[in-house]
């Protein structure tokens, strides 16, 4: 697409939303040396990135060796680490990566049958996986901490040159120029013009005006605990076959979850939470008995329909989405930022991103 925007406060590309999916693209923007500008409304980047576990795991609800979410999880598994180095060497920050390993927990004959099942067309793949006496150990996986993951990502997209709009005092506006392709983003006084605009406003996506083209999307709840004991040790990440999990954390805490929940907006923790995260971890890790709780806290996962991500062009020319990263969005937002910035430089959609096209929705389901 042709980029002709150049004058103070005019960008190539407005991006809607500091969370991963909004840094993930603007990263690679600018590495393409475009302007850009990210809007979004609180100071700290992301709400369901800096909630989140942070395990780096490619295979998170996969079931089946076809699953069209693989052809994003597996190249963005594989490049993490060079992605960290580049993060961590050039601001010097920590984003608490570890490569702690994982272990996918039989609890049951039925577990261990369906884990059996899975194995057998994991090990077809290049991830390495292991089977044990409890089940599949992924030697290579690991996890970040979220908070300075994206304390990192930010940090590197000042670093480049990524400009930032924190609108928290005055929501953001939308209007096209009429008969030209310029869109004229506002917050309080400020005006600020792009040729492109880049939903990633995660849960929030259809908040926006512009935004009613985005897929209808559920926030999904996700808690999690934090808790501690010196009197325990565990280095692996533990997880069984449904949606909970012990994390190794430094200083002798891990951290606990999760919950699936549709809570509307709602991001409170909850007793009932709360009580479901620790009796379902109790039942493949009993130290969970000797841990003090030191902290909890909940986010929102964004969902679409068919529980794909939802990255392209919408109906609306120059008008993207990067949303819909659900439960993978630590792992692969800022592979899909460099995807969709390769295809919104080029004008074409490059062909990895063939399954999470926007327009897959029918028009009702985008409108409703
Ligand atoms: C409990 C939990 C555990 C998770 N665990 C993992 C995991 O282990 N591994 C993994 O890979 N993924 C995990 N995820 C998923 C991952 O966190 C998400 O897929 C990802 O963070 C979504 O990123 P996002 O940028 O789309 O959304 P967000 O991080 O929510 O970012 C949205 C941004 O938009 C801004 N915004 C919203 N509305 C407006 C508005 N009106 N105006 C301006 N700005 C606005 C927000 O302030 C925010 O900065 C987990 C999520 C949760 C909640």
């Amino acid at each position: 697409m042709p980029f002709i925007i150049r004058r103070q406060n005019q960008f190539d590309v407005i991006v809607l939303g500091a969370g991963v999916a909004g840094i993930g693209v603007a990263l690679e923007l600018r590495r393409e040396g475009l302007k850009v500008l990210v809007m979004s409304k609180r100071r700290v980047p992301g709400e369901a990135s800096r909630a989140a576990a942070g395990i780096l795991d490619p295979f998170l609800q996969i079931r089946e060796p076809n699953h069209p979410l693989l052809t994003l999880t597996i190249p963005a598994f594989q490049e993490y680490e060079k992605n960290i180095g580049w993060i961590e060497s050039e601001t010097k920050l920590n984003v608490g990566y570890k490569k702690t390993g994982m272990i996918y927990a039989a609890l049951s004959a039925q577990d261990e049958d369906e884990l059996k099942r899975r194995f057998t067309w994991q090990k077809k793949t290049v991830i390495p996986v292991e089977w044990t006496s409890r089940g599949i150990h992924y030697p290579t996986m690991g996890r970040v901490y979220p908070h300075q993951y994206m304390d990192g990502l930010l940090a590197l997209a000042k670093q480049l040159g990524v400009k930032f709009a924190w609108t928290d005092k005055a929501p953001i506006r939308f209007r096209k120029e009429k008969n030209t392709k310029i869109y004229v983003a506002l917050s309080g006084t400020n005006t600020y013009e792009s040729s492109a605009l880049v939903n990633a406003l995660g849960s929030w996506g259809r908040d926006l005006s512009l935004s009613r083209h985005f897929p209808a999307l559920t926030p999904i709840r996700g808690q999690i605990v934090l808790v501690k004991s010196k009197k325990i040790f565990l280095d692996k990440i533990l997880h069984n076959l449904e949606h909970h999990y012990v994390v190794p954390w430094d200083s002798h805490q891990y951290l606990i979850g999760t919950t699936t929940e549709k809570a509307g907006y709602c991001s409170r923790v909850t007793r009932a939470g709360v009580a479901s995260i620790m009796s379902g971890v109790e039942r493949f890790w009993p130290d969970i008995r000797l841990c003090a709780v030191t902290s909890m806290w909940s986010g929102l996962r964004p969902r679409t329909k068919d529980q794909l991500p939802v990255i392209g062009e919408t109906a609306t020319s120059g008008l993207y989405v990067a949303g819909g990263y659900y439960r993978s969005g630590i792992l692969f937002g800022v592979y899909a930022g460099k995807l969709l910035a390769k295809s919104i430089v080029s004008g074409k959609i490059v062909p990895q991103l063939a399954s999470y096209q926007p327009l897959r929705f029918t028009k009702k389901e985008r409108l409703k």
